[in-house]
């Protein structure tokens, strides 16, 4: 009997639960488990929710709930007190209440002991071999496809469960085209298998996973028989199926249905499962659709979810991706539903946003994730793969020399070093005129005002410190054109899995190499980016380090320096310094490694066909990324530089020099103040004052610098970073300049990466931390960097 058919004031037992994974955990946890009393508070025929008491707790489980819930009434446990051989035996001397309750619990227990299991897989896998090897029957058993036609049931015990094998037609996927797919998928979905056994032939690993992926999708207890193990062993291909199963998040049991190998331990796995006896068996795990369609399926499930029946029978995130691929049978099931308007337009738009962005409609995008998903499991578990694959795509031709183990380093660091070259080469040019541009406006508008501090402000506060981050923009965009670029063709999954294995030994993933390689640009967008890592150590662990990258903002300070102090070797002291970050990015994830608690989730990379973006979606990708940098400029940066502004404004002392005026400032006293604290790196207050307008943006440091070192250099003009490189030169030591170039790229990264990783943690706790960390890392660092150089540079 089911729970929802039992009337006010009725007891039963529960014999087991139905539904999908979130759906059953809920009931589960509310106490719906085997041998559990329910009673039946109210329960009119026309009103829903009904309410229930169990374990003591009134609930209100919505009708379509309680239908997934098997129950043993007081009726049918006295039918079974005069059946069932056990019953009859009981003491004569039992009351009538403890009879009843014993008779619940007993048929509860030997119901619960029925389990209903279901084969599942391709055509010709051997589905029907294991069906008679376990039920004992001699269906025929064909090297043709298509030999089972309908479902065929059997019967057997094993250890202490009456198990029903049912036998279903074979089919590739469960797109609903043919007869037997929808078969197979109502099978599944409306009378709910206990446990699916997904038999996958594992001569043929690709192909076969495909239907596994759509069972993931459906969020149901899944088993894989791994049949044919004895054809893949004798091939003598590898394949480490217990990472595979870690990754799909379904246990996997190898088995030879021709001789019966394996399929004990697949049976006792399928009890372990039914039973839930040990949590790390499997786990519930989302294929990854690509950034695009998660977004779509982000924003049509909350339609689908906002019916509550929907919720109960079946994975909302399965109808959602279902229907985003326009499956006939799950719009037939929406067409019912009241919101089916909202759900529709919000499909509609999100089918034209796919198709103008990936030249796709969502179905082929999602067919095309889901092979990317089998894809990469594959090249983590399975050797020989790539040899193996008869005809070779255009794909496979490419991937053997891009992630071939000579090559794949070179090619990898030729194309880095390219999109860098790109970036700032092609990138001065915007660079100079925006810098025009911006000096233009300033003396225009500098110009129309009258003299006073709103002059002062507008001028050198609002557009130079604006000015000083809208001069990265083209730097910014080159950068993210590329890595744009490398995403969409496939190139970067690929990136991303060569130093997947050096990135394991940092306790990081290979999906962390993307926001690194954008530290490069900005920080703020890296960081970001890393919403793409699925574990949150790697996540932490890739935030934290993201600020060691040197960001395009610390770049002209340090070309200052280099170009003043090693003018013979410029480019291998940039090279050097950056290499240095690098370093220090490595040294700092080992050690917040440690404190970071480990998930060790181990995730697929999931390897797409390569193919030619659309340069809708390069430009999208490009701009939402510029656009980010942009928003940073807009608020932080301009309060911030108005701040240190300020700072070096007041208090006024306008008869005096500029270069006065900023020492007498409150920036001025503050950097005197530190002064004492970084004299063991050799660096005046002037350097200070630089480090502390740094922390606003790192845009700010020369400018800053260009200020108090006016008076020095007696030629010097505002802008002109020759003369500051002699004023320089003329009285900062090199080991300082060397300390200096080191604790520029260490510390603290600036205003809008702390809230940047504010947000992304969650924490402001772990912003403050890294502050300190990164400053204390910095002052040791350019310690060093002193102590060395004193004993080169004297
Ligand atoms: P179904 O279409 O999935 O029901 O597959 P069948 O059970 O009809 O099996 C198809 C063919 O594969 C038959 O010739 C079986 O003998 C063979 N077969 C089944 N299991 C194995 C196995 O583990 N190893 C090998 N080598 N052959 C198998
Ligand atoms: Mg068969």
């Amino acid at each position: 009997m089911i729970l929802s058919d039992l009337e006010t004031g009725e007891k039963a037992v529960v014999e087991r639960v139905h539904g999908h994974g979130s759906f059953r955990k809920r009931l589960i946890e509310m106490g719906f488990i085997q041998g559990k009393e329910v009673r039946v508070i109210l329960n009119a025929p026309l009103k829903d929710p009904i309410e229930y008491e169990i374990l003591g707790y009134k609930i209100s489980l919505r009708r379509e709930e309680a239908r997934q819930i098997e129950v043993v009434t007081e009726a049918e446990a006295r039918e079974a007190l005069v059946s069932d051989e056990h019953l009859q035996a009981l003491p004569g001397d039992l009351e009538e209440k403890e009879r009843l309750d014993k008779a619940l619990a007993h048929v509860a227990e030997e119901r619960h002991r029925n389990i209903r299991v279901a084969l599942v897989g391709n055509p010709n896998c051997g589905k029907t071999s294991l069906f008679n090897l376990a039920s004992g029957s001699h269906e025929h058993v064909g090297n043709y496809s298509g030999v089972t036609v309908d479902a065929k049931e059997g019967h057997f015990k094993y250890k202490d469960y009456d198990i029903t094998l049912v036998d279903l037609p074979g089919t590739y996927s469960l797109s609903a085209y043919s007869p037997e797919e929808l078969y197979v998928r109502k099978n599944l979905l409306d009378s709910v298998p206990d446990v699916v056994i997904n038999v996958v032939d594992a001569s043929n690993l690709e192909r076969n996973l495909y239907l596994t992926t759509q069972l993931i999708d459906m969020n149901l207890r899944v088993v894989m028989a791994l049949n044919m193990y004895d054809e893949l062993q004798h091939k003598g291909d590898k394949l480490d199926t217990h990472q595979l199963g870690w990754l799909l998040g379904m246990p996997v049991c190898p088995t030879v249905c021709r001789d019966g190998q394996g399929i004990p331990e697949l049976l006792d796995t399928v009890i372990r499962i039914y039973e839930q006896s040990d949590p790390k068996l499997s786990r519930h795990i989302h294929i990854n659709h690509g950034a695009e369609i998660e977004k779509s399926i982000r924003r049509v499930q909350p339609f689908i979810a906002h019916n509550e029946d929907l919720k109960a029978r079946y994975s909302t995130r399965y109808l959602t991706i279902k229907y985003l691929e326009a499956d006939k049978d799950v719009e037939a099931l929406l067409a019912g539903m009241p919101n089916i308007q909202d759900i529709s337009n919000a499909r509609a738009d999100e089918i034209q946003r796919i198709q103008s962005l990936l030249g796709t409609p969502p179905e082929s995008a999602i067919v095309d994730a889901k092979y990317a998903f089998i894809q990469g499991a594959l090249a983590e578990t399975y050797e020989k793969y790539i040899e193996e694959h008869p005809r070779r795509t255009i794909t496979d031709k490419l991937d053997a020399i891009v992630t071939n183990q000579w090559m794949a380093f070179p090619i990898f660091v030729l194309l880095l070093w390219f999109v860098f070259w790109a970036t700032f080469t092609v990138g001065q040019y915007p660079m100079d005129w925006i810098e025009a541009g911006v000096a233009w406006l300033g003396d225009k508008l500098g110009g129309l005002m009258p003299d006073g501090w709103v002059r002062d402000l507008v001028v050198d506060g609002v557009i130079a410190g604006v000015g000083s981050v809208l001069v990265f923009l083209p730097n910014i965009l080159i950068l993210y054109f590329f890595i744009s670029f490398m995403e969409d063709s496939g190139y970067m999954a690929r990136a991303a899995f060569i130093v997947d294995k050096l990135m394991h030994k940092i306790g990081l993933h290979g999906k962390s190499f993307i926001p690194m390689v954008m530290g490069f640009g900005c920080n703020v967008p890296a960081i970001m980016a890393t919403r793409s890592i699925e574990s949150r150590k790697s996540r932490l662990i890739t935030i934290a380090i993201i600020p060691f990258m040197s960001c395009a903002g610390r770049l002209p300070i340090f070309v200052l320096f280099a170009g003043a102090f090693f003018p013979a070797h410029p480019a291998t002291a940039l090279l050097g310094i950056y290499l240095l970050g690098i370093v220090m990015a490595i040294l700092s994830a080992l050690v917040i490694g440690r404190f970071v608690k480990d998930d060790d989730l181990p995730f697929v990379m999931e390897l797409p066909p390569y193919r030619i973006p659309t340069g809708k979606a390069i430009w999208r990708h490009t701009w939402e990324k510029g656009r980010q940098y942009l928003e940073k400029m807009a608020t932080t940066i301009l309060i911030f530089s108005v701040a240190i502004w300020a700072l070096g404004y007041f208090p006024r002392h306008p008869e005096q020099s500029k270069a006065y005026q900023q020492e007498h400032s409150y920036i001025g006293m503050v950097g005197k103040a530190i002064e004492p604290m970084n004299e063991p790196l050799g660096f005046n207050w002037k350097m200070d004052v630089g480090l502390l307008a740094g922390v606003g943006a790192k845009e700010l440091v020369i400018s800053t610098m260009g200020v108090t070192y006016a008076q020095e250099g007696t030629e010097y003009e505002e802008g002109d970073d020759t003369a500051l490189q002699a004023a320089l030169k003329a009285t900062v030591p090199t080991a300082a300049a060397l300390a200096f170039m080191v604790f520029v790229l260490l510390y603290f990264p600036c205003i809008a990466t702390f809230v940047a990783i504010k947000n992304e943690t969650g924490k402001w706790r772990w912003a403050i931390l890294l502050c300190l960390y990164t400053i204390l890392v910095a002052w040791l660092g350019a310690f060093a960097a002193y102590r060395l150089g004193l004993l080169i540079w004297p």
